[in-house]
């Protein structure tokens, strides 16, 4: 019988799950497909909320912490299994409207949380950031520092981990029902089996408001993503670069993504022609050499949609043992790894890294 059992394992389950491990928890993971297999392989691993200064304090909160975790997990993760996570520094350009009030708040913000961002409107400059960036992008917000991740590979060098370390996992195996008495979780129910346990954690990406335990609490829903990837070479491009919500984001071999749309319209996962269009247009737009290049692959992830992007980090109200972590909308990468550490916190009772108040189940998200 596990002390607990996490059910999911995208990025927030495979990144709690071993957070606890290696707190001497005794833990369990349930996925009902592959590990990684849903959004948390079809994102795009920027390590940075789009437009951070228009989130909450408590979205960057999390990003910022995260930021600093990432360097030295991708580094113990690579030590361990010899899986690279490709973590690297692209920079992000972020193409902002000629509005001065705009460009003083956005200043003030990066002031305030120490991100370096800076206003760049010489075509020159920006073409020695990114040489090959279209006429839209003609002036914006310059960040050095921001890293992005391969989340795909990440998510492999996770698995791996958890091979390593012998941490207990079953694919394949969907939770059916949560299982417990009047006011105390008991356990778990699968198709294959039923699972005793003390404490859960819903970790379940989109499909977190679908138990009955937490059909009335937690306001989670699908948003679909799509993405396009082209071929091309290492170096081409080598800036991520950000106009109106579409990006490109350049990876280490050279293949570079173009995302993303928004799209509520339940679970769905199909891809569309006409997203495929819109996507390879905006992305022409940013760097015209794209026209050139071979769309490679096209596909959908469903992000775990809250209205303001904020997750839910905590114990349920009612329900003895029981957790919600998820919700984490547009930014799981970013924040799952100091979202883990605060749900970890949580679970083990202890002095919380941060102010869990905007994370718990009545917050506004
Ligand atoms: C196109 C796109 C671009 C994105 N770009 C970025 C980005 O650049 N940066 C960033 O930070 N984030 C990005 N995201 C968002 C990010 O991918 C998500 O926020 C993150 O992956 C959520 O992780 P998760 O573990 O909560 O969800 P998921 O990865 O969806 O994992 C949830 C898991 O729970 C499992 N599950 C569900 N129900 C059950 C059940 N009953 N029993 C057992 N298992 C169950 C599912 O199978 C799934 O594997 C992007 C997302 C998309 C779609």
């Amino acid at each position: 019988m596990p002390d607990c059992i996490v059910v999911g394992g995208g990025i927030i389950g495979l990144l709690t799950a071993r957070q606890l491990f290696l707190e001497g928890v005794d833990v369990l993971l349930l996925e009902k497909g592959p590990l990684g297999g849903e959004s948390s392989w079809a994102g795009g691993g920027v390590i940075s909320p789009l437009y951070p200064w228009d989130y909450d304090d408590a979205v960057n909160v999390l990003a910022e912490r995260s930021k600093q975790i990432y360097p030295s997990l991708t580094k113990a993760l690579l030590a361990e299994t010899g899986k690279d996570s490709e973590l690297i520094n692209s920079g992000l350009f972020t193409v902002i409207d000629d509005d001065a009030v705009q460009r003083e708040a956005i200043v003030s913000w990066a002031k305030d949380w120490s991100v370096d961002a800076r206003y760049v409107d010489d075509e020159k400059r920006i073409h020695e950031i990114e040489s090959t960036v279209g006429d839209v992008v003609d002036k914006g917000i310059w960040m050095p520092d921001i890293l992005q991740i391969r989340n795909p590979k990440l998510v492999i060098a996770l698995k791996a981990s958890f091979e390593h370390l012998a941490i207990p996992y079953h694919e394949h195996c969907a939770v059916e029902e949560i299982l417990h008495d009047e006011n105390k979780i008991t356990g778990v129910r699968t198709k294959q089996k039923n699972y005793s346990t003390g404490n859960v954690i819903i970790a379940s990406g989109a499909w977190s408001a679908k138990f009955s335990v937490t059909q009335s609490s937690v306001n989670i829903s699908p948003v679909k993503g799509q993405m396009i990837m082209y071929k091309g070479e290492p170096d081409l491009v080598k800036r991520i670069v950000l106009s109106k919500g579409h990006y490109i984001i350049p990876r280490k071999d050279g293949r570079i993504l173009a995302g993303s749309t928004l799209e509520k319209i339940g679970f769905d996962k199909s891809v569309s022609s006409s997203a495929l269009k819109e996507l390879h247009r905006a992305a022409v737009q940013l760097v015209p050499l794209l026209a050139d290049l071979t769309v490679e692959r096209q596909w959908a992830g469903l992000r775990p949609g809250t209205e303001k992007g904020i997750p839910y980090i905590c114990q349920h109200d009612d329900i003895e043992g029981l957790y919600v972590h998820a919700g984490h909308f547009r930014n799981g990468i970013v924040l799952g790894a100091a979202s883990a550490e605060l749900m970890v916190d949580v679970v083990l009772n202890r002095e919380p890294w941060c102010d869990t108040a905007p994370y718990t189940l009545q917050a506004s998200h």
